[in-house]
């Protein structure tokens, strides 16, 4: 799902936290397995890139073009602005808005560390709000007691694939004259009372990340728009500001999507809306196997919300024993991995922001019990008979 900085290998399974002298066994399949996915449009892909390559033209062009076309589609957005990165398409997105020193942007501590990080790339302060038990989006309530008068934004996530809870924060924004971000990075094709995430607000964020659900083959992102002037404006800004090569109408940046990042994507969107209902079908089969299980165990599984469709990044359940349950799994060759183990609030990059621990219990409290189980379009049902099976197997200590 994440990129996490180091580790930018994606297929692997979990490695990070040995909790044990002992060296834990090798995972008996991967968290994430991504070529498996691979050899199943191997030929498409060739077929793609080698297009891009007898052309030449490798930086936006045509490829792109019909990309973001295909992605607006999609979506059901008037526009979509490929863009270098996830987390470029948010400072892209913040950018055009004009969020930039002295403003506020309210967020999720309960996050990867970009959506943040892109408030505090442009200049202006990220504000944490806690989150809701349950979903482990934003909680509305929480957004609204944050608001001040330097607040510009509001950046909901839709986390793990499910979508936040957007229309009580439209209303926010309609109050105060506040711009909606979405944070969907984790979530395209998530649906939201009959809309698509990403669509909501006034612009949504995309990455495609490998390990996303729609994954490039390297960076890439897109923010897409239904504001003409602000579709504009990211078209600018993702070329120095330009809309006239060598005349720059205001200061931008180099964001731009890569030719062959599109041409393989433009493969792997056709087979999206598949990938994601083989996602869905293996969240139900785990709530299934869970469903038979003792509830005494004290294990929480994720449920959706009526009105959301949810497209799984992560599949992931907690636990107030985690670390000593994921210890349990990982000596018996279940992949498992963290996302996050610790809240952006108390990351030393934000220790300047003031915050302490306690300010958000219910993000404090998540990531100490969440963890993540593996699933893929490819997990066989087999695989995830042995996941719960040996959860269930776990003792509480
Ligand atoms: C992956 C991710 C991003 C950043 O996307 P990149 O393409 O890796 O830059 C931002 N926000 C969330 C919630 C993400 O999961």
């Amino acid at each position: 799902m994440t990129s996490t900085g180091t580790a930018l290998s994606t297929t692997g399974a979990g490695t990070s936290s040995a909790t044990s002298e002992t060296k834990a066994p090798s995972a008996a399949f991967p968290f994430l397995d991504l070529r498996a996915q691979y050899l199943t449009i191997r030929d498409e892909i060739a077929q793609a890139t080698a297009g891009v390559f007898e052309n030449q033209h490798f930086i936006l062009g045509e490829e792109v073009r019909l990309f973001e076309n295909e992605v607006a589609a999609f979506l059901g957005a008037k526009h979509a602005i490929g863009c270098a990165s996830g987390s470029d398409a948010l400072v892209l997105a913040l950018m055009a808005c004009g969020v930039g020193p002295g403003d506020e942007v309210i967020t999720s501590a309960f996050t990867f560390v970009a959506t943040a990080g892109a408030i505090a790339r442009v200049g202006a302060m990220p504000v944490f709000a806690d989150v809701d038990p349950l979903t482990f989006n934003i909680d509305p309530d929480q957004v609204k007691a944050a608001i001040t008068s330097k607040t510009r934004a509001i950046m909901p996530v839709h986390l793990f694939g499910l979508p936040a809870d957007v229309d009580p924060l439209c209303g926010l924004a309609k109050e105060n004259e506040l711009r909606i971000i979405e944070d969907a990075a984790q979530a395209i094709g998530a649906g939201y009372h009959g809309r698509t995430v990403g669509t909501i607000g006034d612009f949504g964020c995309f990455s495609f990340f490998p390990s996303k659900n729609l994954g490039g083959a390297g960076d890439g992102g897109m923010v897409a728009t239904n504001s003409d002037e602000m579709a504009d404006q990211l078209r600018m800004l993702r070329v120095h500001g330009s809309n006239k090569k060598y005349h720059h109408q205001i200061l931008g940046m180099n964001s731009r999507l890569d030719a062959l990042q599109a041409a393989v994507l433009r493969v792997k969107l056709r087979y999206l809306p598949s990938w994601t209902k083989a996602r869905q079908e293996r969240a139900d089969i785990y709530r299934a196997l869970f469903e038979q299980a003792d509830s005494s165990r004290r294990i929480t599984v994720p449920e959706t919300p009526e009105s959301s469709v949810h497209v799984y990044n992560q599949f992931v359940i907690s636990c107030p024993e985690r670390d000593a349950l994921r210890e349990h799994l990982t000596q018996r060759g279940i992949p498992t991995e963290i996302y996050y183990p610790v809240p952006l609030h108390l990351q030393p990059a934000f220790a300047y922001l003031g915050y302490r621990a306690d300010r958000l219990p219910r993000t404090e409290a998540a990531c100490k019990e969440v963890l993540a189980l593996p699933i893929y379009p490819e997990l066989t049902e087999a695989q995830q008979a042995m996941v719960v099976r040996e959860i269930l197997n776990f003792e509480l200590p």
